[in-house]
C-alpha cells in the first residue's frame, strides 16, 4: 500500500517542530518499508502572504487526496486553516490524549485521560450576526447524528481504556442542543454494556480536571467545551509542548499539536518537539490499523516508544520542561534509538 500524506509546516514554531518530526518519519518509514509519499503543502499565514488564501487551491487539492494530514501549528490563519480542513474533510473526531510523564514535571499526577471533542458542530459552524446595532447573536448547531457519531467513537475508546465515559455538557442552561447531545451519548450505553457512563457540567468538569483528574478515562464533549477543556488537560501534564491531537473521520485523518505557533520562541530551536513527534507517531499507527499494515503500525509505535524513552531521560528536557536540550539535539536523541 502506497500513502500520500499532506504536510503543513506551518506557522512559528512549525516548521522547526515539522522539520524535526520529518526527519524522524524519515527514518521509520526506511526501517520498516513502509511506503509513503509526502507533499508539502503550504497552508497558514505564510500561504495566506504568498497566495492570498490561508490555505490556497493547490493545497487543498493535495490534501483532499492525501490519505492523512501531518499538520504543524498555524499562527493567525489558524482558524480558518483548520475549520476548512476538519469540515472539508468531515473529520468529525478530535481526539486528545492527556497523561503524566515518567521524569517531566506536572502541575498534577495520575492523569490518564482522553478527550473526545465533536470537530464539526456547535459554535465552530461560525453562523453569527449583528441584528442590530450592539447586538450579536452566534447559532449553535447540534444534531442527533453529530452526537451519535462522537458518542460511538467515545465508548469504543473505552472499551480498550478503563470503561469509563464522561459526558461533559451544560444541559441544564442548554436544554435542548446540550439536553440531544447528552440524551443521545447516554442512549448508545445500551450497546456498550461493559462501559460504565457518568455526565457532568462543564463547570464542574474543568474544576475536577484540576482538582481529581484521576476521575476520568474518556471525556466525550462538544465542540467550544472540548476546545477549553484539553488546553487544561495539556498543561496540568507538564507542558502544552507535550500533546497530541488527532482529527479523525471515516476515511481520512489528520493529527497536529494542541499547542499554537508561539511565535515567542520561534526561531531559536528550543521548542520542544515532542507533541509533533507524538503525532507523526500516532498518524502511522492509525494508518496500520485503518489499511491493516503491520510494518505502518510498527513504525508509529517505535516512535512513541522512542519519544518516551527519550523524555524519561532527564537530561534531554527542552526548556518548556525546565532543560536546556535544543530542539535538533532532541531530534537526534529519538534518532538515535531508531
Ligand atoms: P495559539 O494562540 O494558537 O493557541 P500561541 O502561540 O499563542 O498559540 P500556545 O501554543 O497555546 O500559544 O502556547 C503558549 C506558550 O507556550 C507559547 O507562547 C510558548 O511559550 C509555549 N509553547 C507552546 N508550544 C511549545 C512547544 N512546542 N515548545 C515549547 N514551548 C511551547
Amino acid at each position: 500500500m502506497k500513502y500520500k500524506i499532506s504536510v503543513i509546516e506551518g506557522d512559528g514554531i512549525g516548521p522547526e517542530v515539522v522539520g524535526s518530526a520529518l526527519k524522524v518519519l524519515s527514518r521509520v518509514i526506511t526501517k520498516y518499508n513502509v511506503d509513503l509519499e509526502i507533499v508539502k503543502t503550504p497552508a497558514g499565514d505564510d500561504a495566506f502572504k504568498k497566495f492570498g488564501e490561508a490555505v490556497p487551491e493547490s493545497s487543498w487539492k493535495e490534501i483532499k487526496s492525501s490519505h492523512a494530514i501531518l499538520k504543524g501549528p498555524v499562527g493567525e490563519t489558524a482558524g480558518e486553516v483548520v475549520v476548512k480542513i476538519r469540515r472539508g474533510l468531515d473529520l468529525f473526531a478530535n481526539i486528545r490524549p492527556a497523561r503524566n510523564y515518567p521524569n517531566v514535571d506536572s502541575l498534577k499526577k495520575n492523569v490518564d485521560l482522553i478527550i473526545v471533542r465533536e470537530n464539526t458542530e456547535d459554535v465552530y459552524i461560525r453562523a453569527e450576526n449583528e441584528i442590530s446595532e450592539g447586538v450579536t447573536v452566534a447559532l449553535r448547531l447540534i444534531t442527533k447524528k453529530g452526537s451519535e457519531r462522537i458518542g460511538r467513537v467515545a465508548y469504543e475508546f473505552a472499551k480498550q481504556r478503563r470503561k469509563k465515559v464522561t459526558i461533559v455538557h451544560k444541559a441544564n442552561v442548554l436544554t435542548l442542543t446540550d439536553g440531544l447531545f447528552k440524551n443521545t451519548i447516554k442512549e448508545l450505553k445500551a450497546s456498550y454494556p461493559e462501559v460504565e457512563v457518568d455526565e457532568e457540567y462543564i463547570d464542574s468538569a474543568v474544576m475536577d480536571l484540576v482538582r481529581r483528574p484521576e476521575r476520568f478515562d474518556v471525556i466525550v464533549t462538544t465542540n467550544l467545551y472540548g476546545d477549553i477543556l484539553s488546553d487544561l488537560a495539556a498543561y496540568i501534564t507538564g507542558s502544552i509542548g507535550l500533546a497530541p491531537s488527532g482529527n479523525i473521520g471515516e476515511d481520512k485523518a489528520m493529527f497536529e499539536p494542541v499547542h499554537g505557533a508561539a511565535f515567542d520562541i520561534a526561531g531559536k530551536n528550543i521548542a520542544n518537539p515532542t507533541a509533533m513527534l507524538f503525532c507523526t507517531g500516532w498518524m502511522l499507527q492509525w494508518l496500520g490499523e485503518k489499511y491493516k499494515d503491520e510494518n505502518a503500525r510498527k513504525a508509529g509505535i517505535s516512535i512513541e516508544n522512542a519519544v518516551l524513552t527519550v523524555l524519561s531521560k532527564k537530561d534531554y528536557l527542552t526548556e518548556d520542561l525546565g532543560g536546556h536540550t535544543k530542539t535538533t539535539e532532541f531530534t537526534e536523541a529519538v534518532l538515535s534509538l531508531l
